[in-house]
């Protein structure tokens, strides 16, 4: 097809977008108001630390087949991904000192729900079963509070650390129907689908370096620096990219991806029905080699601390849903928080190292019934727009998954890849 995609933002969404135009055969410009691109997924040196860094830990699943197809598309290199060879997730209680590495099988039959060294220590066979009320719960615009009882060991233990590190929003008032959609991609699909995942060279190494090379070489133009100030709207179509040295006129067959945050697509684009509630991350990074044999990942419960990331050079914290720690000093969470990474690590009582608190403080949609309400699918009333990016109605959390399946969906609309449109939700 003649003429030019117009990707706008160049996030996973937009990247992905841009990616699978390319392969299409299409012409891509890229326009991305920052200096780099990666968006909420993405590296840079921190200087209190004198390390590279990721705004923020990602963690994928092995099941997040959108995020892994889109990094073989672009060559990433081997790797680029890493986690153990099969699904096992350690845990750690910080109140009991216990500790227990929850083991699913890798078929779709869950067997090891009946094993009890696979499973959370004091918990029954029968006690996994809770969850089934989501699927039931889906679709309604309900709770998972509405769908299952939010409360006893292993709702503490194992399903509210799970849906609060998938869903960044209290598990309890999340949607009922964006869980069942990742319970059904992951432990619904076996082991084989819920191996952890993490970029250990870094967010931009593994997923925007190797899709930056790939859309050099497919004869992509990326402009940074770019900020879309406005669209010029007809009737059906748009006809300008606004930008603050002057406006770019379309040509009769060019398209456009919009993949910008959903606060911006709602101010470029008066009613359109977008997210509107946020919920925060704060990370913890500690400047210190994890000691020999140190998980890449681990589960946290009974304390500040989720989930604990061992990084060759570094030591790093992910606590989910975070909106009550934001106005905290970053002085005293890093002292706490570095409490209980010291005891997690046996090295209890040992020095502050140099640490650095990042707040993400817009860092996913509220996953709750309401706000997944709001998410506009990918097609506009406009025919040369499209909508991509992790709030747009992909039927997942805000993920990288989400925001890559975005961007092929839209890519998809004026490819008419009627493959990628039926996998779309
Ligand atoms: C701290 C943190 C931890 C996370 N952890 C995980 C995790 O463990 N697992 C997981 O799967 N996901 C995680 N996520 C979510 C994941 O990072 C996002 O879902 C994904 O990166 C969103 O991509 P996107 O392209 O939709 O949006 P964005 O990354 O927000 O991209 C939007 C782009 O548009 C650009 N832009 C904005 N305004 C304009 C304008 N006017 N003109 C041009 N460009 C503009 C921005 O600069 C940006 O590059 C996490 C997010 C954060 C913040």
């Amino acid at each position: 097809m003649a003429g030019t995609v117009h990707v706008l933002g160049a996030g996973l969404a937009g990247l992905s977008a841009a990616v699978r135009s390319a392969q299409a055969g299409q012409r891509v410009v890229v326009h991305e108001a920052a200096k780099q691109a990666g968006g909420r997924c993405r590296s840079y040196y921190d200087p209190a630390l004198g390390l590279t860094i990721d705004n923020g830990n990602h963690l994928l699943l092995s099941g997040n087949r959108d995020a892994l197809d889109f990094l073989s598309a672009v060559g990433a290199p081997a790797g680029a991904l890493t986690g153990p060879a099969e699904a096992a997730f350690p845990f750690a209680d910080l109140v009991t000192g216990e500790r227990w590495t929850l083991r699913p099988n890798a078929g779709r039959l869950p067997w090891w729900v009946l094993a009890a060294g696979r499973r959370v220590p004091g918990s029954r066979a029968r006690d996994y079963l809770a969850p089934l009320g989501i699927f039931r719960g889906a679709g309604k615009a309900a709770t998972i509070g509405e769908s299952m009882a939010c409360e006893g060991l292993l709702w503490n233990r194992l399903w509210r650390p799970v849906l609060l590190a998938a869903l960044n929003t209290e598990p309890s008032e999340s949607d009922a129907g964006l869980a069942a959609t990742i319970l059904r991609e992951t432990l619904g699909a076996g082991g084989r689908a819920c191996r952890p995942l993490v970029a250990v060279e870094g967010l931009s190494t593994a997923f925007v370096e190797p899709a930056l090379a790939f859309l050099a070489r497919a004869g992509a133009e990326i402009r940074f620096g770019q900020r879309v100030r406005g669209l010029g709207l007809a009737q059906d179509r748009v006809l300008t990219l606004d930008f603050s040295d002057g406006s770019e006129v379309l040509e009769p067959g060019d398209r456009v991806v919009m993949a910008l945050p959903a606060w911006v697509a709602a101010d470029l684009l008066p009613g359109l029905p977008v997210p509107q509630e946020h919920r925060s991350i704060v990370n913890a990074h500690f400047a210190v080699a994890p000691p020999a044999g140190s998980p890449l990942i681990l589960g946290v419960v009974g304390g500040l601390t989720e989930w604990l990331f061992a990084y060759p050079d570094r030591l790093s914290v992910t606590i989910s849903g975070a909106d009550r720690l934001l106005d905290t000093p970053r002085e005293d969470l890093a002292a706490a928080i570095w409490d209980e990474v010291a005891r997690l690590t046996g090295q209890a009582g040992a020095p502050l190292p140099r640490w650095q608190i990042v707040k993400e403080k817009r860092a996913t949609f509220a996953a709750t019934p309401q706000e997944a309400g709001r998410r506009p699918g990918a097609r506009t009333h406009l025919a040369n727009l499209a909508l991509a990016g992790d709030w747009t109605a992909t039927g997942l959390p805000s993920t990288i998954e989400g925001a890559i399946r975005s961007g092929a969906v839209a890519a998809a609309i004026f490819t008419q890849d009627r493959a990628a449109l039926r996998g779309a939700a």
